[in-house]
C-alpha cells in the first residue's frame, strides 16, 4: 500500500509485528517477533506525525533521521529509506531489534504523549534494513583509495566494528584484534538467540571483511602483545573492550557448585546454539535442563538467564530482586516476554547466602536464603533504599543459581601493560569527552570500557565518535611528519 498519507495515527492503531506464542518461543533460541509486512510497515510508518521537533530523534543515541525514514517507508520508496537509516547508524537492523525503545525514541514519540501509542520505529528500522539485506542495497563500504596508514582496534564490540567500518572507509588498512574466536563482542556471545539471531550479526562481521578489515581472533592484548607493542605498528589506537568482571556476592555458601556467573551461562548457551560443543554445557554445569534454576539481579542480563534457562528446559525458574517491578533496571518488555514464558518473579527480596549438600564427592548448592525487604523513603535522587522485613527469612530452592549482578571493568593498566593509561575511580577509562582520546597520545576509548555497562546503540555512537577523530588525529600526525620532512 504505497503512497500513505502521514499522520495515520488519527486513524491506525499502533501494531507489533507478530509474536510467536509463548509456548513455541520456549521450544527455541529464535527471535520472538516475525517481520513487519511490507503493507503493515507501510501502515505503521505513516502514524508519524512528522514533527517539526522530532523528540524520536533527539533521544535515539545515534540521532537517526527517523521522520525521514519513517515517510520514505509509508511512500513505499524503501531503498532510500535504507539510505537514509544507514547514513547514521552502522547497525540499524541490530538497533531495530534490541534496543530499549520504550527508554528512547519510542518512549518519547509525541503520539506516545498524547496516549495514542508510539509510532513502532524499531520494527519500522528492523523492516527496512532486513529489507535492504534482501534485496542486495548492503554493500561493503571499500574506500575509493588507501591512505597509506593503519589503525588497530582492540575488541570487536558494536563500538569496535562501528569504528572499523567508518576507518576502513575513509581508507585505512584496519586491524581488529579479540581475545575471543568469534568477532562481535556481546551481540555474539551475551545477548541470545532470541533477540538477536545470531546470522544477523554473522553476516555483519562477513561484510566488513568483505570491506577489507582484517581480524585478528584468538589475540588478547595483555597475553599475545602489550599495549606499547600495538602502538608502535598503528598510527591511532581504539581500546573497546567492553566491561567483564562479575559483580559477586559475598555470602555463606557462595562458593557452592552450580552458583555460576552470568555471562559464563550465557556465553556457553550462545557458543551451543552456534555448533560449538562445550564441556560445561555436556556435563550440565552450566545448562538448566531439570533444573530449578533461580537467577539473582533485575537488569537485562538477568531477564537473558530466565529467558534461556526456560528454554533450556529447567523444571522452574525465579527472579530474585531486590527491587520492585517499577524500579527494577531491565526493560519492561523484556519483564513481560518473560512472565508470558513461565519466569516467576519475586520482588523485593535480597539472598543472604546459600544452602548446599554433598552429591558425588561435591558440595553442590540446594537453595538461596533471602529476606523479605520493602523500599525506605526515597533519597536525594530519587531512589528508595531497601529495608530488610523482620522474621522474614525464607528458603527457595535451587539447583542451579545464576548471579546476574552487573559487571565492572577489569584492571587495563595493568592488564595491557601501561600504567600511565588513565582510569577513573570505577576503573572505566578516562577519556577527553569532546576527542574520545585517553591519557596515552593516539590511543582512543569507546562503548562500555568508557561509559560502564550500557547499550548497544551508544557503543554504535562511541565507535562513531571515536572514528572521526582518530581521523582528525591521524591527519594531524601526517600533517605534522610532512611539516618536519619539508624543513
Ligand atoms: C547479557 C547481556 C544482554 C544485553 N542486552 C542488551 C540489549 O538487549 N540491548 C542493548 O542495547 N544492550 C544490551 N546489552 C549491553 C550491550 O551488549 C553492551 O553495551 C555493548 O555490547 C557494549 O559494546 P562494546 O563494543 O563496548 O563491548 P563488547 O560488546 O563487550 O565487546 C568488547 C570486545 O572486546 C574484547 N576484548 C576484551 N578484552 C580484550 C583484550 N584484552 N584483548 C582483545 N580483546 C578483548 C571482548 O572479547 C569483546 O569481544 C547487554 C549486555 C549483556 C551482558
Ligand atoms: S537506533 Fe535505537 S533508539 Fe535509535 S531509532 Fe533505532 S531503535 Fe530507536
Amino acid at each position: 500500500m504505497a503512497n500513505q498519507k502521514m499522520l495515520g495515527f488519527v486513524h491506525t492503531a499502533q501494531a507489533m509485528p507478530d509474536k510467536r506464542s509463548a509456548g513455541e518461543r520456549r521450544q527455541d533460541f529464535n527471535e520472538i517477533y516475525a517481520r513487519f509486512s511490507t503493507e503493515r510497515a507501510d501502515e505503521q510508518a505513516s502514524r508519524c506525525s512528522q514533527c517539526g521537533v522530532p523528540f524520536c530523534q533527539v533521544h535515539c543515541p545515534v540521532s537517526n533521521n527517523i521522520p525521514d525514514w519513517l515517510k520514505l517507508t509509508a511512500e513505499g520508496r524503501l531503498e532510500e529509506a535504507y539510505e537514509v537509516s544507514q547514513a547514521t547508524n552502522n547497525f540499524p537492523e541490530i538497533c531495530g531489534r534490541i534496543c530499549p525503545q520504550d527508554r528512547l525514541c519510542e518512549g518519547n514519540c509525541v503520539i506516545e504523549q498524547s496516549t495514542h501509542g508510539a509510532v513502532t520505529i524499531g520494527s519500522v528500522e528492523k523492516y527496512i534494513n532486513d529489507t535492504a539485506w534482501e534485496q542486495g542495497w548492503v554493500k561493503p563500504r571499500t574506500p575509493a583509495r588507501e591512505n597509506g596508514q593503519s589503525v588497530g582496534i582492540i575488541g570487536a564490540g558494536p563500538a569496535g566494528l562501528a569504528a572499523a567500518e567508518e576507518l576502513r572507509a575513509k581508507g585505512y588498512a584496519v586491524h581488529v584484534y579479540d581475545r575471543h574466536d568469534r568477532m562481535g563482542g556481546l551481540l555474539v556471545y551475551g545477548i541470545p538467540g532470541f533477540k538477536l539471531e545470531k546470522d544477523v550479526v554473522g553476516r555483519r562481521v562477513k561484510l566488513l571483511a568483505d570491506a577489507g578489515v582484517v581480524f585478528h581472533p584468538n589475540f588478547e592484548v595483555g597475553r599475545d602483545a602489550s599495549l606499547a607493542d600495538l602502538r608502535a605498528k598503528h598510527v591511532a589506537i581504539l581500546i573497546a573492550t567492553g566491561v567483564y568482571k562479575a559483580r559477586d556476592i559475598k555470602a555463606p555458601g557462595c562458593g557452592l557448585k552450580n552458583i555460576v556467573p552470568a555471562l559464563d551461562y550465557l556465553t556457553t548457551s550462545n557458543k551451543v546454539g552456534l555448533g560449538d560443543s562445550v564441556a560445561a554445557y555436556d556435563d550440565g554445569s552450566l545448562n538448566a535442563k531439570g533444573k530449578k534454576v533461580v537467577v539473582l539481579g533485575g537488569g537485562d542480563t538477568a531477564m537473558d538467564c530466565v529467558r534461556t534457562a526456560i528454554r533450556q528446559g529447567a523444571t522452574s525458574v525465579k527472579c530474585l530482586y531486590r527491587r520492585d517491578r517499577k524500579n527494577m533496571p531491565g526493560s519492561q518488555r523484556e519483564v513481560a516476554h518473560a512472565e508470558e514464558e513461565g519466569v516467576e518473579f519475586v520482588w523485593q527480596v535480597a539472598p543472604e547466602g546459600f544452602t548446599g549438600e554433598k552429591r558425588g564427592g561435591d558440595d553442590v548448592v540446594t537453595g538461596v536464603r533471602a529476606v523479605r525487604i520493602h523500599l525506605g523513603v526515597a533519597d536525594a535522587t530519587g531512589r528508595q533504599t531497601p529495608q530488610v522485613i523482620e522474621d522474614s527469612e525464607f528458603t527457595e530452592p535451587a539447583d542451579l543459581v545464576i548471579k546476574a549482578l552487573g559487571f565492572e571493568p577489569e584492571d587495563l593498566p595493568d592488564a595491557f601493560g601501561s600504567p600511565d593509561l588513565t582510569v577513573t575511580r570505577w576503573g572505566t577509562l578516562l577519556v577527553d569527552h569532546r576527542t574520545k582520546m585517553t591519557s596515552l597520545d593516539g590511543v582512543f576509548g569507546a562503548g562500555d570500557i568508557v561509559r560502564g555497562a550500557s547499550l548497544v546503540v551508544w557503543a554504535i555512537r562511541d565507535g562513531r565518535d571515536a572514528a572521526d577523530s582518530m581521523h582528525a588525529y591521524a591527519q594531524s600526525v601526517t600533517a605534522e611528519s610532512l611539516a618536519v620532512a619539508a624543513e
